[in-house]
């Protein structure tokens, strides 16, 4: 093999996932391809809420869950549907969601995000430092917004959670949350304040950085669909690239998003990984002063003051890859932010949708291939892949280069559903 200098990595996917790994592989002076089917930020990394979720460490897989879903599924207003058309398939993935929702499990789970959340900031700080971006991570706190005090002591189950794992909050009475927010309704009984729940107010912003950071830094792109990755003994060997010819590689990284299952397939890895689409609106011309990203509990979506205006996004949609967009899901959360801010001059704006790569028990995949050991997979990061990308990164590059990972990766295994 080359020495090490001289070894070429293949990152396949330009997400905020894979422009964090081929940064730190890079620092480690691999030559490194970045492989991306569309554009850099084209999946999930673009239009999301931005929220740095350092606190995100109650899985989405809990005894609680289970009670709500059917009022979900019956309310068109609700923040889960799921096309009838791909419940069989899903099948196996709800099997598997239920089976994380065991006490145990739970526990596992939310050990298992911590460990990645509390590292999170630290290892995006000298990338924004690199790139030039430090104004893009803003310093306000996430407010989680609550209509009754009912409501509150519902919530508190995960709050302690947050609390165990060393995330805590400020509870926010009314009069306080109307001095923070004049704009937000009036009759909203009470809010928490997630402590270092900070923000980006452009996550495509940062990842374009990023990758421009990358490029400058004689990375390469090539735009290009990976559809295979050939291998020899036990070995990857190379990618097969949509109408190009195949590009040799020492080391391959899957961080294709929600997409990476298909590949981890062709290399005999069955993982249980499904694509939870969410969408959110960015109105350009609210007419809102909103100082803290806001989220709205009852309703399951979050609303963020980004560069960009006011981004209404959440909601979850289970329907595989392959349909296209429902907007109406998006319009349907736009239009409860009314709710939020009565003042609002229009909920018009900007639409998108991005699917959250998501695991049944809300952990990443962070693992090599089981049959190849020069592939290494980073994908499964559901709703907090902005938050967690750069400390993925720094573990995916230590996976490559053979080094102690700086935290222990079985929870992250590839094989843990097998
Ligand atoms: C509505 C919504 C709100 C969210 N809010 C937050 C939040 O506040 N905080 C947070 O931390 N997270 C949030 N998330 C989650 C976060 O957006 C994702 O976890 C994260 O973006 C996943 O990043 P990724 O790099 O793994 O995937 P992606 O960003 O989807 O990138 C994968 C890339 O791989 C490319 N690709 C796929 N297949 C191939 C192939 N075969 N060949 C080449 N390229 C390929 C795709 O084109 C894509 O560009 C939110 C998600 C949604 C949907």
């Amino acid at each position: 093999m080359a020495p090490e200098t001289q070894q070429r990595v293949a990152v396949i996917g330009a997400g905020i996932v894979g422009v964090c790994s081929a940064l730190e592989l890079q620092k480690r002076g691999y030559r490194v391809t970045l492989v991306e089917a569309r554009d850099p930020a084209a999946g999930a990394s673009a239009g999301n809420c931005g929220l740095m979720a350092v606190g995100a460490v109650v899985p989405f897989a809990k005894p609680g869950t289970f009670k709500k879903v059917p009022g979900w599924l019956l309310d068109a207003k609700g923040p889960l549907s799921i096309r009838p058309s791909y419940l069989p398939t899903l099948l196996p993935w709800m099997t598997r969601f239920l089976m994380a929702a065991r006490p145990s499990r739970v526990r596992a789970s939310s050990l298992g995000l911590a460990a990645l959340t509390e590292r999170a900031l630290g290892a995006y700080e000298p990338w924004l430092e690199a790139a030039g971006i430090r104004d893009i991570l803003k310093p306000r706190e996430t407010l989680v917004v609550y209509e009754t005090a009912a409501e509150f002591h519902r919530d508190r189950a995960d709050l302690e959670m947050r609390r165990e794992r060393g995330f805590g909050h400020d509870f926010v009475p009314h009069d306080e949350l109307r001095a923070l927010e004049p704009d937000l309704a009036d009759d909203f009984a009470c809010a928490v304040r997630l402590k270092g729940w900070v923000y980006f107010a452009d996550p495509a912003r940062l990842v374009r950085s990023l990758h421009g950071l990358f490029l400058e830094q004689g990375g390469r792109f090539v735009a290009g669909r990976v559809t295979g990755i050939d291998h020899d003994n036990g070995v990857a060997t190379s990618l097969r690239v949509e109408g190009q010819e195949d590009m040799a590689a020492d080391h391959v990284v899957i961080a294709a998003g929600a997409w990476s299952r298909t590949l981890a397939a062709g290399l005999g890895d069955a993982v249980p990984l499904e694509a939870l689409a969410g969408y959110s609106t960015t109105v350009g011309d609210a007419g809102v002063r909103l100082r803290h990203p806001i989220t709205y509990s009852a309703g399951g979506f979050v609303v963020t003051p980004m560069e960009g205006g006011l981004r209404i996004g959440g909601t979850i949609e289970m329907g595989g890859l392959d349909h296209a967009p429902d907007f109406r899901r998006a319009r349907t959360i736009a239009q409860q932010a009314r709710r939020l801010f009565p003042g609002i001059a229009s909920v018009e704006g900007k639409e998108w949708m991005g699917y959250r790569p998501f695991m049944p028990d809300t952990l990443p995949v962070i693992d090599r291939a089981s049959r190849c050991r020069n592939v290494v997979y980073a994908f499964g990061h559901g709703q907090v892949g902005i938050t967690t990308g750069a400390i993925t990164g720094q573990l995916v590059a230590q996976l490559v280069a053979g080094e102690p990972t700086s935290i222990d990766l079985q929870p992250y295994s590839a094989q843990r559903f097998a």
